[in-house]
């Protein structure tokens, strides 16, 4: 664990900037609601997923598909653009590192990360650790569960009786936060981090990055020899939370948290020069006040991919129907006769209302394969009329019956109905099933006879 020397300066305060954004977003969003349901809430147990008053069910994979797609093809193309501004800037585990480490300067002052810091401090520090991963897991599992009902078993001490099972993930993601923030830290970002693996080939020499300029630095100072402009000071080593040496070009190691920028920074100010270590592209090291080329390939071809994928989802979404619809012939009850030569088939349906406001949906059958007139019994009462409530699902069987009068119709081999749910009030809300009509097999030998 590297517990790394606190450095303040102009990155630090623009850090700080982002993280006062991010941090009351990531700790206020799971209690905000909208029509009376969660924001966003990743409902497990329901098979739900809540965004921002649409609900998602996982027969519309297809959404979460694009989230990971878009999500991805972002990072491809801001890595190629500004390096790995999502590390230092956005992650979680750089983020609550970094809050880990201002609890730390704030209860030990500037003993923190000393090996002299007095004991009570450290078990104070210890206990407040675990106190603040508590919190942060609490919230983070407010992402998949109603956090005013997880207040509710808190304060009615349900949370004793051992019946309430977020508690036992509570436990582990506590003890999971603050092993990490404790004794691991940014070495996770070092050793265990896919994304630093693969960054360095979506970057190019044009890509903005935390980068040393070799080219005023070197060759830098040997004992009392100066020669280029670094002093060896070693500064930008002792700030870095991976513990790495910038000096030596770019590596899977740097999160790009911008330290060493300000230490140098306030080292070469000293000198009345410009920082040796700044957020500029390696080519701008060797072709002084060059500009960057925002517009490359690789840039032009990720933005593409982006906008390509972004424009679907808009798309689906724009034309996503909030009604789900299964419609399967009865297992139990087979296709029967019944007086005066009809033929009755049963379907059990379930209609899911992913919409945040109750469903009048009209059932209507189309039937082109029969003759004559089929009949539609909803329910069992003939009403063709269902309404599901918001958000809720229905299970309902539904009867069909018709006459069968020609022979052909009869060894005519597959006879398929069509079922329709549509709202009279709104068309697009409509949902058609195209389902099979069975025969009884006891009126093919009638017929034979
Ligand atoms: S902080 Fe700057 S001057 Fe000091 S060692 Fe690093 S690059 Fe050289
Ligand atoms: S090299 Fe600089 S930017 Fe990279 S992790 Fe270390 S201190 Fe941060």
């Amino acid at each position: 664990m590297i517990i790394s020397r606190h450095q303040t300066g102009k990155v630090r305060t623009l850090r700080n900037l982002a993280f006062a954004f991010l941090i009351p977003i990531y700790f206020g969003l799971p209690w905000f609601r909208m029509a009376g349901h969660p924001l966003i809430r990743l409902d497990i147990p329901e098979r739900k997923f809540y965004l921002l008053g649409n609900v998602f069910i996982p027969m519309e994979g297809y959404f979460l598909w694009l989230m990971l797609v878009t999500a991805g093809l972002s990072l491809f193309f801001f890595t190629s653009l500004i390096g790995r501004v999502w590390c230092g800037w956005a992650c979680p585990q750089t983020v609550f590192t970094d809050m880990f480490d201002w609890i730390g300067r704030l209860i030990l002052g500037s003993k923190y990360g000393k090996k002299d810091a007095p004991t009570i401090g450290k078990i104070t520090l210890h206990a407040t650790w675990i106190l603040f991963s508590l919190a942060g897991s609490l919230v983070w599992i407010s992402y998949f569960a109603d956090p005013y009902l997880m207040l509710a078993d808190i304060s009615s001490f349900k949370v004793f009786t051992g019946d309430v099972t977020w508690v036992y993930f509570a436990a582990f993601f506590t003890f999971t936060l603050y092993g990490d923030m404790a004794f691991v830290r940014e070495q996770f970002c070092k050793y265990a981090c896919p994304y630093a693996r693969f960054q360095t080939v979506l970057m190019d020499n044009q890509s903005l990055n935390v980068t040393y300029d070799y080219v005023r630095g070197e060759p830098r100072r040997k004992g009392k020899e100066k020669i280029g402009d670094c002093i060896a000071c070693n500064m930008c080593l002792v700030v870095c939370p991976t513990g790495i040496d910038i000096r030596e070009g770019v590596q899977i190691g740097c999160v790009a948290c911008g330290k060493c920028v300000d230490a140098c920074t306030d080292i070469m100010a000293r000198e009345d020069k410009k920082s040796l270590i700044r957020y500029m592209a390696q080519d701008q090291v060797e072709k002084r006040d060059s500009k960057i080329s925002w517009l490359r390939p690789r840039t032009a071809l990720y933005a593409t991919l982006l906008l390509i994928v972004l424009s679907s989802a808009a798309y689906l979404l724009n034309n996503r129907v909030p009604l789900y619809a299964s419609v399967l012939p009865d297992r139990n009850i087979p296709a029967m006769q019944i007086p005066g030569g009809r033929v009755r088939n049963f379907y059990n349906v379930k209609l899911q209302n992913m919409s945040l406001s109750d469903q009048h949906l009209k059932v209507e059958i189309e039937y082109p394969d029969f003759a004559e007139e089929a009949i539609l019994l909803v329910g069992g009462e003939g009403n063709s009329m269902v309404t599901i409530p918001e958000n809720s699902m229905m299970d309902f069987r539904i009867v069909v019956e018709t006459g069968i009068l020609q022979k052909e119709d009869i060894y005519k081999k597959n006879h398929f109905i069509l079922i329709r749910f549509i709202d009279p009030k709104n068309p697009k809300m409509l949902r058609e099933k195209r389902v099979p009509f069975t025969l009884p097999s006891d009126l093919f030998g009638m017929l034979d006879e």
